[in-house]
């Protein structure tokens, strides 16, 4: 099975994502962790794409292509997080799991209303050693702004602030809301209502995902 989660930044993808790929055993593909994880380690990819994410632009299509490539498992199995986020992205994925026999089989969108998002993204806080990611009301570690599993710092990320945030959501109106309609046409997307409690968009999505 492979899985798309479609939806504004700050949404809950990644905070679900993670979660359903244990479960279910899906390899999670997350474009924004991989992406950040290169930047961190100034590769040649990471020093191409970090002028777009520090504007909250989309990284150029044939870098993120190329990178999906590259981490694709060869059998599928994959919650893929915040890609694709273009339509030729899009057509990109379907091309690559045709030729491996494969295809995206669900769509989740993840609905949320605009200031829902600012308020999840302005909260945000994350391990910038092992990744965990943590919000200060909705989801607080145990210990104030240290990691629960690595006992790190959390930080905020840089494009959560409030001039970079806006811009993410304008680029998502503009350049990701028109794959809604990709996907509807196709018959896999699925509307799943992520303003409600963790819990509760989880199980949630565990019921649209299994049916
Ligand atoms: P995305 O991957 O879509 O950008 P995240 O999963 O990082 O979003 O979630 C954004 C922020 O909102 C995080 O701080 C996360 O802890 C918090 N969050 C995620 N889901 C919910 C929810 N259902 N209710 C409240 N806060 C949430
Ligand atoms: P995210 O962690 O999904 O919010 O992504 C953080 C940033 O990484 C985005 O604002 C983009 O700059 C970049 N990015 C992540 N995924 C993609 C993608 N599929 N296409 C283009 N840019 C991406």
């Amino acid at each position: 099975m492979n899985l798309v989660f479609l939806g504004p930044p700050g949404a809950g993808k990644g905070t679900q994502a993670k979660r359903l790929a244990q479960e279910l055993g899906l390899v999670h593909i997350s474009t924004g962790d991989i992406l950040r994880e290169a930047v961190k380690n100034q590769t040649p990819l990471g020093k191409k794409a970090k002028e777009y994410m520090d504007r909250g632009e989309l990284v150029p299509d044939e870098l993120i292509i190329a990178l999906i490539e590259e981490v694709m498992p060869p059998g599928g199995g994959v919650i893929f997080d915040g890609f694709p986020r273009t339509i030729a992205q899009a057509q990109a994925l379907d091309r690559m799991l045709e030729k491996k026999g494969m295809k995206v089989d669900r769509v989740v969108l993840f609905d949320v209303p605009d200031d829902v998002v600012v308020e999840r993204l302005s909260g945000r806080r994350v391990c910038p050693n092992c990744g965990a990611v943590y919000h200060i009301k909705f989801n607080p570690p145990k210990n104030d702004e240290i990691c629960d599993r690595c006992g790190t710092k959390l930080v905020q990320r840089d494009d959560d602030r409030e001039e970079v945030v806006r811009n993410r959501l304008e680029v998502y109106r503009k350049q990701t809301e028109p794959l809604i309609e990709y996907y509807e046409r196709k018959g896999i997307l699925i509307r799943l209502d992520a303003s409600k409690d963790i819990e509760d968009v989880y199980q949630e999505l565990k019921k649209v995902v299994s049916t």
